[in-house]
């Protein structure tokens, strides 16, 4: 039993590890990534719980965390780790695992807001803003929350009617295109 139990462990270790080329087994909970994170008094686990909890092969629950969407990837954690663990890195790595095994996402409204920003940066090679808003409203049926701070963000050119399109569009739209096949190979 206890066998099992440490394979399991290592398997889902080695793969973020492998993932996210950082070394998590290496944690050591000093915590100074969690005490550093802007985002942390939202979060379900702290960054540091994460760590732990990746390394004693909890998938189920890492990937069903609130974290690991709120997870703002300042990279503040990563600069601040004694043991040079990417723990923003981990994150991704961990968002990614959560919707190629399609575990449940505590709160709808995360996915619909990720999907909306990358289908807005596939488009324009950047975000734009405002079709992100649109998409994401659309996308929750959610029309009126935080209608009343767009024309303070107009009026600071926060906002723009019309999309700027990068010059790198057609690279990033062909880097889209690869993670999709690369994805189906998995
Ligand atoms: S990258 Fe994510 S986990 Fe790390 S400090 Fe920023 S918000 Fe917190
Ligand atoms: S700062 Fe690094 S070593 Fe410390 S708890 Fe966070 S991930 Fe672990």
């Amino acid at each position: 039993m206890t066998q099992t139990l440490e394979w399991t462990n290592a398997v889902f270790l080695s793969e973020v590890e492998r993932r996210s080329g950082t070394p998590v087994g290496a944690c050591l909970q000093c915590h100074k990534c969690s005490t550093g994170c802007p985002v942390a008094p939202e979060m379900d686990l702290l960054s540091s719980q994460v760590m732990r909890m990746v390394q004693l092969g909890q998938e189920e629950e890492v990937l069903a965390s609130n974290a690991i969407w709120l997870c703002a990837s300042c990279e503040a954690c990563t600069t601040r780790c004694p043991m040079g663990i990417d723990i923003a890195g981990a994150m991704d790595t961990l968002r990614m695992l959560a919707v190629e095994r399609k575990a449940a996402v505590p709160d709808k409204r995360v996915k619909r807001f990720n999907d909306s920003f990358l289908q807005s940066v596939r488009w324009h090679g950047r975000v734009f803003e405002l079709g992100m808003m649109t998409a994401y409203k659309l996308r929750t049926r959610d029309f009126f929350s935080d209608v009343d701070k767009v024309p303070k963000m107009f009026a600071k050119r926060k906002l723009s009617l019309l999309p700027h399109f990068s010059a790198a569009a057609k690279k990033v739209r062909q880097a889209f295109k690869r993670a999709e096949e690369e994805e189906k190979k998995r």
